[in-house]
């Protein structure tokens, strides 16, 4: 029999603008779920988009999480200073003759998906594989990409249920170094939750789509695939997802406990008899850990998908 692995969550926020009412939705239900678990939480600052970065904003975003009084288990990872374990990775996908140099532009990817498939407006537009057998004589290559198997991935999300994606059919063959050298989301998140060994991933819901990408590397790079778990969105006013990109402001840290309060209610639940934030902890812990059946969604934001 499989002993089941001690419970690691974690919280891996991008130091591109301060937390938000949206962001501490994702990091109130990562943290609750590592505590309803008795399990660590750990944090992890996905600082590799370098462009996108905004200086002074990890400290502030630690200060936010500290004034909510959310306290984490192990010293906070940067990807910053992990780039040799991607390498590795890299090298290990390349050597099995799973990556390959790719020297199209977007808008050439662009213009052949809706060429192979006029009538869809597709917002992410799958890689046609263009360079799957070798770039066009005389292109230098751009970015790198995953040759991605012709397999349905299935997986059980905590809160949605089963989902399914064939990746292969709605992405295509993704990048995994940019071409700006950077290393792509996809495989950092990846690796990294391989190697802090993290078993519960619980995170906003735009990322579910992510997921199977992500689940489908771990398999071919030999690691264990975590659990996940993806709670709803806050939107604005307009219907968009609440983000640093739409504007977003940052928390009001003047009043911690109201703050709380509205993402738990995001999150579903009704308003907490708390008068302090650590009340609002220790009665948010007990209620998440009955399951997230107790919350109600009716009205919330939150979908399932089965994008094959
Ligand atoms: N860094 C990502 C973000 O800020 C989250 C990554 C993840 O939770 O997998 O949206």
């Amino acid at each position: 029999m499989q002993t089941a692995l001690p419970y690691i969550g974690r919280f891996a926020p991008s130091p591109s603008g301060p937390l938000h009412a949206g962001s501490l939705v994702a990091a109130m239900a990562s943290f609750l779920d590592a505590r309803a678990h008795g399990g660590q939480w750990l944090i992890r600052i996905e600082d590799l988009d370098t462009p996108r970065n905004v200086p002074g904003v990890t400290e502030l975003i630690l200060q936010q999480l500290r004034a909510l009084g959310m306290r984490w288990d192990q010293d906070v990872v940067y990807q910053s200073r992990r780039l040799s374990l991607y390498q590795q990775a890299f090298d290990t996908l390349l050597a099995a003759a799973l990556v390959y140099p790719c020297g199209c532009t977007r808008r050439e990817i662009a213009d052949s998906a809706s060429r192979l498939s006029p009538t869809t407006d597709l917002t992410e537009h799958p890689y046609p594989g263009t360079c799957r057998l070798g770039a066009p004589q005389g292109r230098h290559a751009y970015a790198w990409r995953l040759r991605v198997p012709e397999i349905e991935v299935c997986f059980e999300d905590r809160w949605l249920g089963v989902q399914r994606q064939e990746v292969a059919q709605v992405v295509g063959d993704y990048v995994l170094k940019r071409a700006d050298g950077i290393w792509a989301y996809q495989l950092a998140v990846v690796v990294d939750d391989g190697e802090q060994k993290v078993t519960d991933i619980v995170r906003g819901e735009d990322l579910l789509t992510s997921t199977a990408r992500q689940h489908l590397l771990a398999r071919l790079l030999g690691l264990s695939v975590p659990r996940v778990l993806h709670v709803p969105l806050v939107l604005d006013a307009r219907g968009l997802k609440l983000s640093k990109q739409n504007g977003a402001q940052a928390l009001d840290l003047n009043e911690p406990l109201a703050a709380l309060q509205q993402a738990w209610r995001a999150l579903g639940f009704e308003k907490l008899a708390a008068s302090n934030i650590e009340s609002f902890w220790s009665l948010a812990t007990q209620i998440w850990g009955q399951g997230t059946e107790r919350a109600n969604l009716h009205g919330i934001n939150h979908r399932s998908y089965d994008a094959r």
